[in-house]
């Protein structure tokens, strides 16, 4: 067993072993991980997101549409998020995009492509861009690390030729318009945008949806005729 023997380790080499074979579940760390580098207890707790808005994956009691989607249409086309953002994803997504972690990142794409939608595939995976000085401070964009992985598995290609021109770190605590004043002009694309029909902007959690909004308006702007967004997880509606 990988645990018996790193105990018996130096911590520095124990650290190593685990980051190459986890033997502990990434969400507990108290139980042995069965697949995904879960446990088998913290698989059957997943909070998957089954009764959505069709459109915007906003979490409901049933299947319909959300009260937003029914009075003005999203500008992507639809939206899928597998998980809703609680207890133990959120979890998984903060380690992932504050601990930099790349077994994070790859358990949770294993996590999304286990219950990925059958139908047409999009060209490409477009995902939702950081501006500089984030990413500086950061040193990781998790919706590009997903992206990048999910690709991978899927054999689609990424495209990352927007770029974000306006920094709006805590969103959270904005009002639903004061975030849209604030996305306004947020994203650029500088170059010529290939003759794309059908993309998937890539984000690890929605919360309201402004900021995948604002950059399907943009692709939709620049002749996207189909702009779907993929997301780990969907946060429950927000006022
Ligand atoms: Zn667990
Ligand atoms: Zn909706």
């Amino acid at each position: 067993m990988i645990s018996d023997y790193c105990s018996k380790l130096s911590p520095r080499l124990a650290a190593l072993l685990q980051k190459v074979f986890p033997c502990e579940c990434l969400a507990c760390r108290n139980a042995r991980a069965e697949s995904i580098g879960l446990c088998r207890a913290c698989l059957g707790r997943l909070p998957k997101n089954e009764h959505c808005c069709r459109f915007c994956a906003e979490p409901m009691l049933q299947a319909d549409l959300c009260g937003r989607c029914t009075q003005k249409r999203p500008a992507f086309d639809d939206m899928f998020a597998p998980f809703v953002f609680a207890e133990p994803v959120d979890a998984l997504i903060r380690e992932m995009k504050y601990g930099k972690k790349p077994e994070m990142c790859r358990a949770l794409a294993r996590l999304f492509l286990q219950r990925i939608r059958h139908g047409p595939r999009p060209e490409v995976l477009i995902p939702v861009p950081l501006h500089p000085h984030a990413l500086r401070k950061r040193g990781f964009n998790q919706a590009a690390e997903l992206a990048k992985v999910l690709g991978r598995s899927l054999d689609m290609a990424v495209w990352q030729g927007v770029v974000r021109v306006k920094n709006t770190p805590r969103q959270s605590s904005l009002s639903l318009a004061a975030r849209r004043r604030n996305l306004q002009g947020a994203f650029r694309i500088p170059e010529k945008i290939p003759s794309f029909q059908h993309v998937a902007i890539v984000d690890d959690v929605v919360t309201t949806g402004t900021t995948v909004e604002t950059l399907a308006s943009l692709l939709k702007k620049n002749g996207v005729r189909h702009v779907e967004v993929w997301s780990l997880a969907r946060t429950p509606h927000q006022p």
